[in-house]
């Protein structure tokens, strides 16, 4: 007897390792052909930055300069174009937010988006110049007036947000982030033109004694840590050139810089080079209680400083160039902080909305539900159903995606600006294969749960025969190998337009993702779950990840994997 219990257990015990095995490798499968599409997008996006000057479609250009016949290099560099007329003469000048701003990205993909500036330096316009971000969010974006309008006539120096133009409504996160790229543009890669040399090791010593090295920030030009000998930070430098570069005292701008230690407060500021007066600059610059009265502030304090609120006055005798350089302080502190944030630099790695909060109580809810005996009260079942659709559908448009998938994969998680879908695909995938349970299908899917709620609506149903249904069910695996040629091999097709998902955000929707979602839905009323069963590509990868009875053997599903991994390759190693 006990050898019979011992040899079952053995035996059970070669099963389970098998089918832990199996389910490995499915996984290595599917991490497998992930990394090939986003190292296959990084290496694209290597070559594009190496491009000196990406190609610019004229088309767009003379939607901004009617006039334009070509484009030029600009002599202040970074990228910067100039726009000619036919007959010679200048008409401005324009950069595009790409490669620079790439890794911002909205729904599904970064936007390149050209920004234009008239002869007086000013902006008058932006256009998308291409978009790897869901087409119907794009279009909706650039039908917005005001949005696209909202950087008209302000500076390069003086980019910012206007407090008075939202989000595109059903493109929230698309224009979010065409925003975002658009002031990362301008305001993190500049150049001082008046204050153009380095900053040294020497200047760093002026106030952090230790220094030994200084290097300038990747992003944020103006920014400069500075090292001691064993390579730690032990402060940061932050120029108001060229942020500043505008505020004129008695008769020119001065440079300074803002000493930082490592716990982001101020620990000093110098005075650099400076084309104002010059007696009246080094009054300042030997003034030590006035250089001091910014020490202990944080960025953020410094950006909201009110100077006659602080009782700040100027230096006797130097009183306009003293109050142009604090002026000068906080407008670069205010700029930088901006910069930041459009960088993601300090924002919190989730930077979450109210939406994101609440789609993460609906995910607990529905974790809860799927996961523990209370899936089997039919009311709780039913009420969380509209919660999907009305809440999690129709009012967050919160849906995992082919389009969205694909999107990430190339480009990373949207961490910041959208966390909570973030966290809704994270959960999808992770449950299935963990626990056995497709979490997301049965009890987070708006999708699914309209299709549920209308099954057995009719007092009659559909039989789909045995064969017709096996057949049927081939087409969502045939959908997913069409999303990876889509993926690989950069096919000009928008992958929104064979799911019903983008639909539930109907201001934006298009008519091919609207008439799957319709035909789907109308469907389940005669088959029950007719577009899950037999249409669905997401709901296809899903359960190809899951954990499951069947776990231990090797299937069709499996050997389609491994072949799309080795197609997967062959578009890497020919691209
Ligand atoms: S199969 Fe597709 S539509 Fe159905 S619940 Fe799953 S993801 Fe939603």
């Amino acid at each position: 007897m006990s050898r019979e219990v011992t040899n079952l257990d053995a035996k059970n015990a070669t099963h389970r390792g098998r089918r832990l095995a199996l389910h490995f490798t499915r996984l290595a499968l599917f991490v497998g052909v992930i990394a090939l599409i986003h190292l296959q997008h990084a290496r694209l996006a290597v070559r594009r930055r190496a491009q000196p000057f990406p190609a610019v479609d004229m088309q767009v250009v003379r939607r901004l300069f009617p006039a334009a016949q070509s484009l030029a290099v600009h002599q202040g560099g970074r990228g910067r174009r100039r726009v000619l007329h036919s007959s010679g003469p200048s008409l401005g000048f324009v950069v595009q937010t790409s490669p620079t701003s790439d890794h911002l990205i909205g729904f599904s993909g970064p936007t390149n988006t050209l920004i234009a500036f008239g002869p007086d330096d000013r902006i008058i316009g932006i256009e998308i110049l291409s978009s790897d971000d869901t087409s119907d969010h794009v279009a909706r974006v650039v039908d917005d007036k005001a949005f696209m309008d909202s950087f008209d006539q302000m500076t390069w120096e003086g980019v910012s947000i206007r407090g008075d133009v939202d989000a595109v409504s059903g493109a929230t996160l698309t224009s979010l982030a065409i925003r975002e790229s658009v002031i990362h543009r301008l305001s993190g890669h500049r150049t001082s033109l008046r204050f153009p040399e380095p900053l040294t090791v020497v200047d760093a010593r002026a106030l952090l004694g230790e220094a030994n090295s200084i290097e300038q920030d990747d992003d944020l030009l103006s920014l400069w840590h500075v090292k001691d000998a064993r390579g730690l930070e032990i402060g940061s430098i932050l120029r108001t050139a060229p942020f500043a570069d505008n505020i004129v005292g008695y008769q020119g701008p001065t440079e300074t810089r803002i000493f930082f230690d490592v716990s982001s407060r101020v620990v000093g500021v110098s005075i650099g080079k400076s084309f104002d007066n010059k007696k009246y600059v080094n009054y300042v610059r030997d003034d030590e209680y006035f250089l001091a009265l910014f020490n202990e502030l944080s960025l953020a304090e410094l950006a909201g400083l009110d100077l006659l609120d602080a009782e700040i006055e100027g230096v006797s005798g130097a009183t306009m160039t003293s109050m142009a350089i604090a002026d000068a302080l906080i407008s670069t502190a205010e700029q930088q902080r901006l910069a930041i944030e459009a960088a993601g630099q300090s924002a919190p790695i989730v930077n979450w909305s109210l939406r994101d909060f609440g789609t993460a109580a609906v995910i607990v809810g529905g974790l809860v539900l799927a996961l523990t005996s209370l899936r089997r009260k039919k009311f709780l079942r039913t009420s969380f159903h509209f919660v999907l659709i009305g809440y999690l559908g129709l009012i967050n448009g919160d849906l995992l995606s082919q389009a969205m998938l694909v999107g990430w994969a190339r480009n990373g998680l949207p961490w910041s600006t959208a966390g909570g879908l973030v966290l809704l695909s994270v959960a999808a995938f992770l449950v299935p294969m963990t626990t056995g349970r497709n979490a997301y299908c049965t009890h987070l899917c708006p999708h699914g749960a309209a299709q549920r709620l209308l099954r057995n609506r009719l007092p009659w149903r559909l039989r789909v025969p045995p064969r017709l249904s096996g057949v049927l069910k081939v087409a969502p695996a045939l959908l997913l190998v069409w999303c990876l040629f889509v993926a690989m091999g950069r096919l000009p097709f928008s992958l929104v337009d064979i799911e019903p998902f983008d639909a539930w955000v109907f201001r934006v929707a298009g008519w091919a993702t609207i008439s799957i979602a319709v035909v789907g839905l109308a469907a389940s009323l005669f088959i029950p779950l007719a577009y899950c069963r037999f249409g669905c590509p997401t709901g296809a990868l899903l359960g190809f990840v899951r954990l499951n009875a069947h776990s231990d053997r090797w299937s069709h599903r499996d050997s389609l994997a491994a072949v799309l991994l080795l197609v997967a390759g062959g578009f890497w190693i020919l691209a």
